[in-house]
């Protein structure tokens, strides 16, 4: 489960909160020249036109009571610190797409989790920082972002994994990533108007309009979403891993080595005080090609058991057959501080 979040309006409501007698008017955080745009707006506002990147002028013109406050992009930044230690305070893979907005990584965990934590981090934000933020939750990173973007404001909306499809088809071609205005013009005089059009278009059709990319995109456009949250910031990890005398075909015997991982990692992080919400395997094969498969999990965990049952899960998806193995690790990543709330005590005793 993703989740993605976005504050609504993010410099306009700072500036609401710091000051309450904005509050219920229209306001814009704009700079102060001559050329300044509109940096944002609160929803007061909105229904004049006025948005990001409307020149201030016309701004005014269309909302006379239009209150305008410079950007203090100082205080935005630390109120934006705070946001993301809200995001980031579980250990799940957190990707920053600006200062407030960001793909969370819940792991694998059902829907109604996934909902659950996301209005958590939702009551925090609003808690702490006094913002309110809008959050989508669903199997992919785009169809997240769509869910969180239709909510606004201070909405949550979340999707059923397999409906994925079935919700994309009626919504325009341009809300497809990487279709611009450009191309959703050209798409248009092609017939393409919909998600469901291009998701319909056959191997060779689909080659022919969007080239190489097509695919990728036919994909997306039928749910199909493999891109992962990607945090900018190199997650402390600690690994092990062990370089094999002779290469190993045994799958039994790689299960065995990852047990013995699993123990050694969960002494490793019991010791540091750390729990682990990724955990993942490394593979050299015998012709020294390297498999790096991991998972997420919804919770961060420093329980032996665990860690074995998800460096499992990643050897099965290796899908390794009979290929001979030359090295196997494995990786706890996304650490965060303390033991995990409800701790099950299977170290040691792995079936
Ligand atoms: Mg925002």
């Amino acid at each position: 489960m993703i989740a993605h979040f976005d504050i609504d309006a993010f410099y306009a409501n700072v500036e609401i909160r710091d000051n309450p007698d904005l509050r219920g008017k229209p306001v814009a955080v704009a700079g102060s020249s001559r050329r300044a745009v509109v940096l944002t707006a609160s929803y007061e506002a909105r229904p004049f036109g006025v948005k990001s990147a409307v020149p201030l002028w016309r701004a005014l013109e269309a909302c006379p009571d239009l209150v305008v406050v410079k950007p203090n992009m100082q205080k935005y930044r630390e109120v934006s610190h705070q946001i993301f230690a809200i995001f980031e305070r579980r250990g799940h893979p957190v990707q920053g797409l600006s200062m407030d907005e960001a793909f969370v990584d819940f792991g694998d965990c059902t829907l109604d989790a996934g909902r659950e934590l996301a209005q958590t981090i939702r009551g925090e934000i609003f808690e702490e920082c006094r913002l309110t933020v809008s959050a989508g939750v669903a199997s992919g990173m785009m169809v997240a972002k769509i869910l969180s973007d239709s909510c606004k404001p201070d909405g949550l909306e979340s999707l059923a994994p397999g409906r994925e499809a079935e919700f994309l088809a009626p919504l325009p071609v341009g809300r497809l990533w990487g279709v611009g205005p450009k191309t959703q013009t050209r798409l248009q005089e092609r017939g393409i108007t919909t998600i469901g059009d291009v998701a319909a278009l056959s191997d060779e059709r689909v080659r022919a309009i969007f080239g190489s990319w097509g695919m990728e995109l036919r994909d997306l456009a039928r749910g199909i979403d493999r891109r992962n949250v990607e945090p900018e910031r190199e997650t402390k990890s600690i690994s092990t891993e062990e370089t094999f005398e002779y290469d190993v075909c045994d799958e039994k015997q790689l299960r065995e080595l990852l047990r013995e991982q699993a123990l050694e990692l969960a002494q490793k992080l019991e010791k540091e005080g750390l729990s682990a919400c990724t955990i993942g395997i490394k593979i050299k094969r015998a012709d020294f090609q390297i498999i790096v498969r991991q998972t997420n999990l919804a919770e961060p965990t420093m329980d032996a058991q665990q860690i074995f049952v998800s460096a499992v899960h990643c050897l099965q998806r290796a899908e390794l057959g009979r290929s001979p193995v030359r090295l196997l690790g494995t990786r706890v990543a996304s650490l965060v501080a303390g033991e995990p709330k409800q701790q099950t005590l299977f170290a040691g005793s792995l079936q």
